[in-house]
């Protein structure tokens, strides 16, 4: 294996120990044949942006021409875009491939180390391996098998219980296995979880944010982790007030012994989190990610914006499309640079190299941010992710994080797959998902949590922890709970607004329901509406088990939680094929 020739920038090809590539034969370039066609017109615009995506890709890496007819986008993420491919065998037969080109301002490490994560852990398990990979300068193309799958909201309300208890099953063996070689994936959520549902198959995709234990066993990883561990300023304590009352702040205890003369100087304010507060942004974080560039591991770069960045030939490529698809995200994109750009200006600048705590801050427990606040270093601790699905100790910014942290990401795809509702907590930035899993969790809880972790959490006001069974079958709407629950579950949330998508949905009675669900079934003129009504797949009978499983999933304290070995022999996963 060369894999570090990415970084020498040697040579066009990484070959791997067992690709063959005498199998392929020549093709020539397809994407002339696609456009003037009626079915492609109504979707012209689209289609023009993607055929031109394609066109680009075959330019940037020309060697794809002569192996691949790149048929379709099928997904485009911050860092890369993703294309159904077939190559032609040489027995004539077609095989599908997912291309993955790279976002061409990545470090070469963090290529070279997604690479090896699937090549060394890829590959079985259900953890996704790759065949090739091609490379022109700053282009890189990851040929990866090509897994069909479902989208998790199509159809989280239709799978049964039993289909629940497989998948939960099969993505611990993921993660199982991920685990054992050291590698914390650290976006764990439905989209990396490639799942085809008539097959059963899994598949955990996306090693662009993944991190290295100390012991681990990915050698560019290691590289990673102790970066990470590197020139961190523990000096952030941000406060979020949710303008309703509830106000949220993270210190380090350290900090409050030293500090304790002056006690407004304890609580901080993180200006990014504030602003997007204040401006309701509900926009996806990965948004900002667009005008950065991407850093090698961690997100050192992330609250920065770099003015190093140039629009080259290269960058455009990915950037054309992206404007085609979603203006709305270049305004939310905007916005952030502003307020980003705020942190590292002028005084922050300064801040962050001692970060001066002679300037005393005045906006504690209010909803603004002081100057003072607006000047405060950024904690440097790995943050990678998505904001619902972000452990405490993540959203913490503790700076040691585990393998425990995809645990917990793995409990909030239960929680959906449980409760039907997805995603489960949407936020759009650490504080406010913090103040969201606390009134699931409790207040008081993830408060003695984070301790255990070297933080201290202020909430002005006491959430209980809520039942999970109850939570999840009042949001599901299944009867039993119904008859249990009413009227208790919503009594116990703080407000709605902390749980935005959850806690929304109203009990209905069960007669009723049904009711709704005859008449909906019966104006879809749907025939078989008396079996939708009553089959219940399963859900009338969740074992305790399932919410026993998810406890420990979401246990806030990392050092407890449950691990995905421990997990495979739950008794929820009893009779289950290891
Ligand atoms: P990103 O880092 O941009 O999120 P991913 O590796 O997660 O990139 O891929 C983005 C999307 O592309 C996935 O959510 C999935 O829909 C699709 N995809 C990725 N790899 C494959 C694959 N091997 N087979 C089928 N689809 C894939
Ligand atoms: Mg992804
Ligand atoms: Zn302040």
């Amino acid at each position: 294996m060369t894999i570090t020739c990415i970084t020498n920038h040697l040579c066009h090809l990484i070959t791997f120990p067992n690709t063959i590539f005498a199998s392929y034969s020549i093709l020539q370039p397809c994407f002339t044949e696609v456009g003037h066609n009626s079915l492609y017109f109504l979707h012209s615009f689209k289609r023009t942006g993607i055929k031109k995506d394609i066109e680009k890709l075959y330019e940037a890496v020309p060697q794809l021409i002569n192996v691949f007819k790149i048929k379709e986008k099928i997904g485009e993420g911050t860092f890369s875009s993703v294309y159904l491919a077939t190559a032609q065998l040489q027995t004539g037969y077609e095989e599908k491939m997912a291309l993955k080109h790279l976002i061409p301002t990545s470090h070469p490490l963090r290529i070279a180390a997604e690479l090896q994560c699937l090549t060394v852990a890829g590959g079985q398990d259900n953890v996704m391996g790759v065949k090739y990979c091609f490379r022109k300068n700053d282009h890189v193309v990851i040929v990866m098998p090509y897994l069909e799958h479902e989208s998790f909201l199509d159809i989280l309300n239709s799978l049964s219980f039993e289909e629940v208890r497989e998948y939960m099953f099969n993505l611990m063996k993921a993660l199982r296995r991920i685990h054992h070689f050291g590698i914390v994936h650290r976006d764990v959520k439905p989209s990396n979880f490639l799942y085809n549902r008539r097959l059963k198959e899994y598949a955990l995709v996306d090693f662009g944010l993944a991190q290295g234990t100390p012991d681990t066993k990915i050698e560019l990883l290691k590289t990673a982790h102790t970066e990470d561990q590197q020139g961190s300023c523990s000096q952030n304590n941000p406060t979020l007030a949710l303008g309703n009352g509830i106000s949220v702040s993270v210190t380090a205890p350290k900090q409050i012994v030293q500090q304790s003369a002056s006690k407004a100087v304890d609580k901080r304010s993180s200006s990014l989190s504030k602003m997007q507060i204040k401006q309701g942004k509900g926009g996806k974080e990965d948004s900002v990610h667009h005008s950065v560039q991407r850093s090698v591991f961690g997100e050192r770069n992330f609250n920065v914006y770099s003015s190093t960045y140039q629009e080259n030939s290269s960058t455009k490529l990915i950037k054309q499309s992206k404007m085609i698809d979603v203006s709305s995200r270049k305004l939310v994109t905007k916005k952030k640079i502003i307020s980003t750009k705020t942190v590292s200006n002028g005084a922050a600048r300064k801040a962050a190299s001692g970060c001066p705590s002679s300037l005393i801050c005045d906006c504690f427990a209010t909803d603004r941010v002081c100057s003072v606040c607006l000047s405060r270093c950024q904690q440097v601790a790995p943050r990678a992710g998505t904001p619902g699905f972000r452990a405490p100790e993540v959203l913490t910014k503790c700076p040691t994080q585990t393998t425990a942290i995809d645990m917990w990401s793995a409990g909030i795809i239960f929680l959906s797959l449980l409760s039907g509702r997805y995603p489960f907590y949407k936020a759009s930035d650490d504080l406010t998902a913090l103040a969201q899993i606390m009134t699931v969790r409790g207040s008081r809880e993830t408060i003695q949590a984070a301790k255990t972790f070297g933080k201290s959490v202020l909430c002005t006001q006491v959430v209980p922890a809520q039942n999970l069974r109850t939570l999840c079958e009042k949001l599901r709407g299944t009867s039993s709970s119904c008859k249990r629950t009413q009227g208790e579950v919503l009594s116990t949330s703080v407000n709605d607004s902390a749980v935005p998508v959850a806690v929304d949905k109203p009990c209905v009675p069960e007669t009723l329901r049904k009711q709704i669900q005859h008449l909906k079934s019966f104006q879809e003129g749907d025939g078989a509406f008396e079996m939708k009504a009553t089959d219940m797949k399963g859900w009338d009978q969740v074992p305790d088990e399932a919410y026993d499983l998810l406890d420990k999933l979401l246990d806030l304290n990392p050092a407890t939680r449950i691990t995905a070995k421990e997990a495979l022999l739950h008794p929820f996963f009893k009779d289950m094929r290891l």
